[in-house]
């Protein structure tokens, strides 16, 4: 990664959709893809007289979440009004936690490696809070270009969302997309939520500035917050983007806006980003907490939690990611590459995995196996773990016959081919295959053989040229049909030739 000239801070706010099968407020369907307006009631529609009621069940997701994002949950915390008007919002205000929110200074673990597909690097982003609140409608637009009508679909207005917002400790594109993968996974194997971000089940706005070295100090750029981002991938590009522009615009002796010129008075401002053109377009300044005259929602009582619930909560939530990671390196001995793999696979990978190291005895080839083939083979047609047919005794008695046996790995992978597309079990489709059993005595005479038929070669290599043996090797291969295993055949070599 070439050096940049200024340092880039970003705090994430992520909005995650939680898995209740109703509103936060009232019993409508929160499931998605429903016809327009179909899962509304006098509460979420926001009409006179209403009382809206907690859904028990979103508390508890939202608990569950705070407590895997070690973030410290108070005891009492109330319900408030964020006061704003927009054609999606039929209430004119959203149901929220303003001064008290549920939970509050957590962190998440992610991996701050320059290359991910190499190592797990620990890195600590502080959480500042995680709160609930309910969610507005969705605007649809008339795209033809033609100037047509909106029209508004409430079917979403009301359903329970989790904001957590970070410190802004997230220093490249690179990290908010660790930090996103992470919290996704996490999410996902606690049940709190789906995160599609397709479906709108994960969303996320970036807080981007950056910091320009500036004699003993720096001088910080002011915030944009970027929105619409509807990717990972969005996030990344756009961080990277707001960053460069940031930074140009503050250098730029021509433009009248600059940031130089007017830094301390810049207020914040809003961004979106235009996936397609891949730039940031400022839009609008940005509300201040202020603006929104926060008070508290009358219609609400405080909830209260007490350590029963919380130890019930803590109770259901299993082992984490972070958690897996160092049990998989500590128990198994993986590294922390090939813990970390498996861990980002999700829950039912790694017990996959554990089941196939306990019955074979090999952790370390349990996961190699893993890591290089079946990986592979789920991504090649598209299949979970689960929908895999290869099960853990299947592939434990592959690993242990391909030990046994001392089959290399081309034709390990030939019979790991042959289960897979028939069926069958490591022994017969060793037996289909033909591959038969060459013992050490028989591979030593074919070896003894080639030294005995090709005396220059021999020669050269006693002369220093170890390439000279590779028609030896050749030999050896061809005579057992390339069964051989090169590295006893490599081994025995060694030993004839003393
Ligand atoms: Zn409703």
């Amino acid at each position: 990664m070439p050096e940049l000239a200024y340092k880039i801070v970003v705090g994430l706010e992520v909005h995650v959709q939680l898995l209740t099968r109703t509103k936060l407020f009232c019993g409508c369907s929160t499931k998605f893809g429903l016809p327009p307006n179909s899962a509304t009631c006098p509460v979420c529609l926001g009409l006179p007289g209403v009382l809206p009621v907690m859904n028990r069940k979103a508390y508890e997701l939202a608990l569950k979440a705070a407590l895997a994002l070690n973030c410290k949950v108070d005891h009492f915390t109330k319900w408030d009004r964020k006061n704003y008007y927009y054609p999606d919002l039929p209430k004119n205000y959203q149901i929220s936690q303003y001064d008290l929110p549920m939970s509050h200074d957590g962190w998440l673990e992610i991996n701050a490696a320059a290359d991910p597909k190499k190592k797990f690097v620990p890195k600590r982003i502080g959480i500042i809070r995680a709160h609930l609140e309910e969610d507005a409608g969705k605007l649809l637009h008339d795209e033809s270009g033609r100037g047509g009508i909106s029209r508004v679909d409430l079917n979403r207005t009301g359903t329970p969302l989790l904001e957590i917002v970070s410190r802004p400790e997230i220093s490249s594109g690179e990290e908010a997309v660790a930090y996103l993968q992470e919290l996704r996974l996490m999410v996902r194997e606690l049940d709190v939520s789906d995160c599609e971000m397709q479906e709108g089940s994960l969303r996320c706005d970036a807080n981007v500035n950056v910091h320009i070295p500036a004699g003993d100090s720096h001088v910080a750029t002011p915030l944009v917050e970027v929105k619409n981002l509807n990717s990972i991938r969005a996030v990344e590009r756009a961080i990277k983007y707001e960053a460069d522009r940031q930074f140009r615009a503050f250098n730029d002796p021509n433009d009248a806006e600059s940031y130089q010129k007017k830094f301390g008075d810049v207020p914040k401002a809003t961004a979106g980003w235009i996936d397609e053109r891949g730039v940031t377009r400022v839009q609008r300044r940005k509300e201040e907490a202020s603006d929104y005259r926060y008070f508290p929602e009358p219609d609400l009582v405080p909830v209260e939690v007490d350590d029963a619930w919380l130890k019930r909560v803590q109770a259901d939530m299993g082992e984490l990611p972070a958690q897996q990671r160092q049990r998989l390196q500590a128990q198994f001995g993986l590294s922390n590459y090939d813990a970390n793999v498996l861990t980002s696979q999700g829950r039912a990978t790694v017990a996959y995995f554990e089941e196939t190291a306990r019955l074979c005895g090999d952790a370390k080839a349990a996961s190699n196996w893993f890591t290089n083939q079946v990986l592979a083979s789920l991504n090649e047609h598209k299949q979970t773990i689960e929908e895999f047919a290869l099960k853990p005794p299947a592939l434990a008695e592959l690993i242990a016959l391909v030990k046994a046996k001392g089959l290399n790995n081309q034709r390990a992978r030939d019979v790991y081919q042959k289960m897979l597309e028939t069926g069958s079990t490591a022994g017969q489709a060793i037996a289909d295959l033909g591959i038969r059993e060459i013992s050490e005595a028989d591979l030593r005479a074919i070896i003894r053989k080639g030294i005995a038929d090709n005396p220059k070669a021999v020669a050269d290599y006693e002369k220093g040229n170890l390439r000279a043996l590779d028609r030896i090797k050749g030999l050896v291969m061809k005579e057992t049909r390339g069964m051989a295993n090169m590295e006893v055949v490599q081994k025995l070599l060694a030993e004839e030739l003393g």
